[in-house]
């Protein structure tokens, strides 16, 4: 038999048919109307018992599921009462399903009474959920992909669209193939892939994306560039962003020199800028993973509101995220700075909606810790027992050799997930055996709010079962039988929908009313749609927004923060994707066939800095930083930025011993969103 489901790799959420044998895009999925990438049209290639993690395990002895969920639930339990709700901690993940995140940030805020959880979206797109508020009152993408298609222009920011999201770079090419007159703007250190279909490849030099979006909005001021009806209606604190932004703008030369950009493409951008009302600007983990991330998304929304381009068709500002269910964790509260429903932990009445709602016996009412806050707590002992839920962060945090002797010597380490080894496997105490996609079923929000349903074609293997159920049966260990009674996923989301009331009240556009009391069979048929489920496609289109005030928000952006010495680490590293790997390679690695394009791990340098270095291309290097070291084949890459490399992000121990960029980024945060900054790490390169 044959099931819709959605893709469980990038944020873009497109809709695949398969049977279990034959797998095709979903013609009628908004996402890709059929379209899939190859990593999407080769994911059954990865199903199979093979390294699969089919019984639960205490110290490497199987169990029964009773002994483990005992286990934990006694351990959790032990903790909270000697040391108080906030010496423990979950740590979650994008792959997690929408009911899934429900109920872990259910258990932990409203009956542990920590906001100790946060999730691996932290990442990758906690800066854009920053610049949203501030600028919107609530963590809303205004847009739909179909903007894309709209736009006369499409700025791509911080983006290998090409390669981390291809089925929205693919859209845009489409669209570009039928009108020859869209134009396509990208803004990157390296020329990827991406640059392939722009008209206009602006260079810049590493970090200076809020230095450009400041000097276009000073530049707009001063050349009739500006939507005064709508700033006036709809928006405030224009002035103040203004004095901030500065006037760099009226000194080409010297800001072109800053930027790394010739004065003639500097002064093109402008133009085509102001003069297009149909801008889309997509932005990604280039802008966010950044010590300012969050100015700079502010910055690229400064500009959209100078103009009067948000939710609009055709014209808005676009966060892409990364993984396929981060913007479903970041609705029900997956961040630990952040209530279910788009609801604020520190505002007192969101708390007492959402534990009314829930009848729990408390509310967590401080944030709690962030990602890499989290790790250092374990490492210091404040948190003593960690649940880690479908993610890798012995390999995908920054300082991750820390992070992995952080766990080995913590008391209790429980890590779920599908797979049966891994960096961070071989640190747990307690393993759970979870549904893997294919085998599991429930909800996952896509980068343009529409939600989709991923179903189970293909029987549970071993003993796994989801990760709702295993959340669950340990909350009701811990003495909570009530309000953890859920037989089904689909009881579990309609609480959520039904949540979502809460939010409105508030003033939210987190809409899932409609779904409130939908039937087990409405949640079995369930087409995607966008949220708010029973509104336009857009949000703030008609330009009221979720602040108090109503109105939008400029947000002064200060400049970047000055490049570290480089006398020591004379490279900046930038770290990322490639086209056919996901993540830490959990499932792609086991799909031979994405080996074939890159099948192994690199450093990507510019010719020039290969003979500088005295290098061998092709030849193996060592990379430092003031946090660690890796191994790998050094490439000579015309693309690089002279003083620039760049490593893929995905290979871990267990794929290639010592070639795991983030043993070597030191754990620089962005100052509101706790992101770490993956993109500019100081490295020297020598010869191996
Ligand atoms: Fe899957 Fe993303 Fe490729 Fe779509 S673009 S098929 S969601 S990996």
């Amino acid at each position: 038999m044959s099931v819709c489901t959605t893709c469980p790799y990038c944020g873009v959420g497109c809709g695949i048919n398969t049977d279990g044998e034959r797998l095709s895009g979903d013609n009628a999925h908004p996402a890709n109307a059929g379209r899939l990438c190859v990593k999407g049209s080769s994911v059954l290639e990865t199903l199979g018992d093979q390294d699969r993690l089919l019984e639960p395990e205490i110290q490497g002895r199987t169990v029964s599921w009773e002994k483990a969920l005992g286990e934990v639930a006694d351990r959790f339990r032990r903790v909270i009462d000697q040391h108080g709700p906030d010496a423990v901690a979950f740590y979650v993940s994008g792959q997690l399903l929408t009911e899934d995140y429900y109920v872990a940030n259910k258990l932990m805020k409203g009956y542990i009474g920590s906001a100790n959880i946060d999730t691996n979206s932290r990442l990758c797109m906690s800066s854009a959920v920053v610049a949203h508020k501030r600028a919107f009152g609530e963590d809303v993408v205004p847009g739909c992909y179909d903007d894309l298609e709209l736009a006369d222009l499409v700025i791509l920011t911080g983006s290998n669209t090409a390669w981390a999201h291809p089925i929205v770079y693919q859209r845009i090419a489409a669209a570009k193939a039928e009108r020859p007159a869209m134009k396509v703007v990208v803004i990157d250190p390296r020329r990827t892939a991406t640059c392939d279909l722009a008209d206009l490849h602006l260079a810049i030099n590493p970090g200076q994306d809020v230095t450009l979006f400041n000097a276009l909005l000073g530049w707009l001021a001063d050349n009739n560039g500006l939507d005064d009806d709508y700033i006036r209606d709809h928006t405030e604190g224009l002035e103040q962003a203004l004095a901030q932004a500065g006037q760099g703008h009226r000194h080409a030369g010297k800001l072109a020199a800053q930027l790394g950009l010739s004065r003639q493409d500097l002064d093109s951008f402008f133009h085509w800028f102001r003069d297009t009302p149909r801008t889309v600007t997509v932005f990604s983990q280039g802008i966010n993973q950044s010590r300012n991330g969050s100015d700079q998304g502010n910055a690229i929304i400064n500009a959209h509101l100078a103009t009067g381009r948000v939710g609009k068709p055709g014209a808005s500002p676009f966060s892409i995220t990364g993984q396929p269910n981060a913007m479903g964790g970041r609705e029900v509260g997956g961040l630990a700075n952040q209530l279910a429903v788009h609801l604020d932990i520190e505002n007192p009445d969101h708390r007492q909606a959402v534990q009314t709602f829930w009848q729990s016996p408390t509310l967590a009412d401080h944030a709690g810790l962030n990602a890499v806050d989290l790790f250092r707590a374990v490492e210091s002992g404040q948190v003593k027992a960690v649940w880690i839920m479908a993610t890798n962060p012995v390999d995908s945090l920054p300082e991750a050799d820390r992070v992995r002797h952080a766990l080995m010597a913590c008391d209790t380490v429980v890590v779920s997930d599908c797979v049966a080894s891994g960096d961070t496997l071989a640190c747990a105490d307690i393993k759970l055996p979870a549904l893997g996609w294919g085998e599991k079923s429930g909800m996952v929000t896509n980068s343009e709010r529409c939600m989709s349903r991923q179903r189970a074609f293909v029987p549970a293997p071993g003993l796994a079962r989801p990760d709702w159920w295993i959340i669950t049966q340990v909350a009701r260990r811990m003495g909570f039988a009530r309000g953890f009674e859920y037989q089904h996923e689909q009881e579990i989301f309609a609480e959520y929908a039904a949540l979502t009331a809460e939010a409105v009240r508030f003033g939210k556009r987190l809409d899932l009313t409609a779904a409130a009391g939908l039937s087990a069979d409405q949640y079995e048929r369930w087409l995607p749609a966008r949220w708010p489920l029973q509104g336009a496609d857009r949000c703030f289109a008609d330009g009221r927004f979720s602040t108090a005030s109503g109105r939008a928000r400029f947000v002064p952006c200060a400049p970047p923060p000055s490049v570290e010495t480089r006398a020591e680490f004379p490279l900046l590293l930038n770290s990322g994707r490639i086209r056919d790997q996901w993540h830490t390679m959990t499932r792609t690695g086991r799909a031979g066939r994405l080996f074939a394009h890159l099948s192994e791990p690199f450093a990507a340098l510019h010719p020039n800095d290969i003979q500088r270095f005295r290098l061998c291309d092709g030849g193996f290097v060592r990379l430092t930083s003031r946090v660690g070291d890796a191994l790998v084949r050094v490439r000579a890459d015309a693309g690089q930025q002279p003083g620039t490399a760049f490593m893929p992000m995905h290979w871990t121990d267990q794929f290639s011993r010592r070639a795991r960029v983030d043993a070597l980024v030191p754990a620089r945060l962005d100052p509101h969103s706790g992101q770490p900054a993956f993109k500019h790490t100081p490295v020297n390169v020598s010869d191996w």
